[in-house]
């Protein structure tokens, strides 16, 4: 990274090395930006001023022994007095059986909070001076293997021996008050004051979501130059008239929204989110529709085999009048094809991956339509859209964003909502289990897959190995396997080869499989509408979007669905919004609101980008006005050589 240049031979220990590597960075420099994820505020307070519940340091002098009770397996209560303040306090510590007094013989620190009658339940205790503990305590995300203090000495190094340029150009740095960069590191991992640490944080984020912006700012074009296509709107409005259904008012404004894009003389992005089952397929397909009457191709990316399947169906039912073209890693005959596809006698080429790979030539690419958008990156899409001329692009997604924030986060892109489910669809029933095992509902299981139900078991990891203390897919298949002999049980995860999965998930969709235990793979679109049941272990881990999109695979048939969320009793409240709200919109934003409480496997799945320090429910404001600011940077003539140099070496870091 071109951030920093080093200041003085600086001489870091192989195990400080380490540390870096095991957690993640790549240089010393980079490690720099393992910023604290919390700060402890320790301060000496007055004996006289404590109140319960206070958190607080003080130092005094060890009047008693440690007398420590053992209980239980492995645990201890330890008790001892100390002198502060010509008070004697009660102290308790658990689980430090083997504390010395003979080391606290020149006095001992102590760290804890006040409880009844001015005791103090003890975090810790120390004989190191107290003004090298108290103040702001920055903590790391770490392993068990790498200690704070020794994080902490390693970034004290680094901000010793390294010299840090600046990145925000001047005019802005005063306009905001804002710290210089050098500064602004040193306050966030040393900070003096409480005042020192907000500054410092707010550098860091503008900052952070100014080079955001440029990054963003440079790849988006120029979309002003498109030109407007035009077609026989007659024909549009037969095809929705031959529909098995009517659309919703909220479909039929999508797309009136998208047409008029694309009768625009502009190019068109576009994202169009609705919650899973609300309807986007089609929409889509009518717009691609009107871009092939205009008398162009039309490309349709979705990220799996099954989709594919599943969209090629809907095509030929809904639009049967149109020359279709189906592009995987598997088609036969794929030269011809190409060739084909090449000549201009398809209209709609339906694809995976396969779509944007370097062999595949369109003949007067008009529009790309990319479902789950956010399961492909930022280069794939690109390579895809570049493949024809001023093309207009629709992108898909069910993990829906505001309105308000999808405009502070991005260039250039409209929103299109469908908020409002087609009528045919159930509400589901969501069922929060205050345990992570079936047993108290096994007979409602065992009754549901007797009327024919069809079930989807979801785990949180592969097997043992992958991770510890969840349940897996490879030991509730075998348990499964036991509790419901007379059914047919399967399982799927991404180390399953991609064929034998296809082949699982068709016969799962065809009913020859009763239960399907799996990862959560099963995510991204599919629609099987006789699988009614789901249960979800250690629901806990997952984010409450990822939650919502699981669920949303089940009553989309003749009757409504009901998901079982396993989980331990602590995150009762957070799952709890999943069985009051059914709104992707605002589930949503609970997440953000909730992110980092527990949302370790949905965060990636989300499709927004990932900040290091910038949050995006609090700090929107100072995303806003980044914004602003990155396009200010644009347009002017003037450059911000540094700044830009240090935007492209990013650029992308937020895939
Ligand atoms: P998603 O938005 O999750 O991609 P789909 O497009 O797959 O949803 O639609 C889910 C199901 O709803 C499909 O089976 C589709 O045929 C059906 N559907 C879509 N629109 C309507 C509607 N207006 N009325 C009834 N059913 C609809
Ligand atoms: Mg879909």
């Amino acid at each position: 990274m071109p951030f920093f240049i080093r200041r003085k031979f600086m001489k870091l220990t192989d195990k400080q090395l380490k540390i870096i590597e095991d957690l993640g960075y790549e240089t010393p420099l980079e490690f720099l930006t393992h910023y604290p994820f919390r700060y402890e505020f320790l301060y000496e307070k007055d004996y006289d001023k404590w109140l319960s519940g206070d958190t607080l340091i003080f130092e005094g002098q060890l009047v008693s022994n440690f007398a420590t009770y053992r209980f239980g397996r492995n645990q201890s209560r330890t008790t001892f007095k100390v002198l502060f303040q010509d008070e004697i306090v009660s102290c308790t510590i658990f689980n430090m059986p083997f504390l010395n007094t003979s080391h606290y013989k020149k006095g001992i620190v102590v760290v804890g909070t006040v409880g009844d009658n001015h005791g103090v339940n003890v975090k810790r205790v120390s004989n190191k001076p107290i003004e090298t503990q108290k103040g702001i305590q920055p903590i790391y995300s770490t392993k068990t293997t790498i200690k704070q203090h020794e994080i902490k000495r390693l970034m004290y190094k680094l901000l010793e021996g390294l010299e840090i340029k600046d990145v925000i150009p001047d005019n802005y740095k005063e306009k905001y008050k804002l710290l210089d960069r050098q500064t602004a590191i040193r306050w966030v991992h040393l900070p003096k004051s409480e005042e020192h640490l907000k500054l410092a944080l707010r550098t860091l984020k503008y900052e952070e979501f100014l080079l955001y912006h440029l990054v963003n700012g440079m790849n988006a074009g120029d979309l002003s130059k498109g030109f407007p296509k035009s077609w026989d709107s007659l024909k549009i409005e037969d095809a929705i008239k031959a529909l098995p259904y009517r659309l919703t008012q909220d479909q039929t404004q999508a797309l009136d929204e998208i047409l008029s894009d694309l009768n625009a003389k502009k190019q068109m992005n576009r994202l169009l989110q609705g919650d899973v089952g609300s309807g986007k397929t089609v929409v889509a397909l009518l717009s691609a529709y009107a871009n092939i009457l205009a008398g162009y191709q039309t490309a349709f990316m979705v990220p799996t085999e099954l989709l594919l399947e599943q969209h090629y169906q809907s095509v030929l039912k809904l639009l049967p009048n149109i020359k279709i073209a189906v592009l995987s890693s598997t088609t036969e005959n794929k030269t011809e094809l190409l060739n084909q596809i090449k000549m201009g006698s398809f209209d709609l080429i339906l694809g995976t991956h396969a779509l944007f790979q370097e062999e595949v030539i369109f003949h007067k690419l008009g529009m790309v339509i990319i479902d789950e958008q956010h399961r492909f990156g930022v280069n794939q899409r690109r390579a895809l859209i570049e493949k024809g001329e001023f093309v207009d692009t629709l992108m898909l997604s069910a993990t829906p964003i505001p309105r308000s924030l999808a405009a502070s986060l991005f260039f250039n892109l409209d929103v299109s909502n469908i908020q409002s489910y087609p009528a045919y669809k159930k509400e589901n029933t969501t069922i929060l289990i205050e345990e992570n095992s079936i047993r108290s509902i096994l007979d409602d299981l065992h009754m549901r897959l007797n009327t024919g139900d069809q079930m989807y078991v979801v785990c949180p990891s592969i097997d043992e190995k992958e991770r510890k203390h969840v349940r897996n897919v490879t030991d509730i298949y075998t348990q499964f396997l036991q509790l419901f002999p007379s059914k047919k049980v399967a399982k799927i995860h991404s180390q399953i080869p991609t064929e034998e999965k296809e082949q699982i998930m068709h016969d799962f969709s065809l009913g020859l499989i009763d239960i399907l235990v799996s990862t959560t793979i099963i995510e991204v679109g599919i629609d099987v509408h006789n699988a009614n049941t789901m249960v979800i272990y250690n629901a806990e881990l997952f984010g409450l979007a990822t939650l919502h999109q699981l669920r949303g695979r089940i009553g989309r048939g003749e009757s409504a669905g009901v998901c079982y969320l396993l989980s331990n009793h602590e995150s009762k409240e957070r799952l709890e919004a999943l069985v009051s709200s059914n709104d992707g919109f605002e589930l949503s934003m609970m997440d953000l609101k909730l992110r980092g409480m527990g949302d370790i496997l949905g965060s990636r799945q989300s499709g927004l980008p990932h900040f290091i320090l910038g949050d995006l429910d609090q700090d929107q404001a100072i995303l806003a006005q980044a914004k602003i600011d990155a396009q200010e940077i644009l347009q002017e003539n003037r450059l911000y050589e540094r700044l830009i140099e240090v935007a492209k070496s990013i650029k992308m870091m937020y895939n």
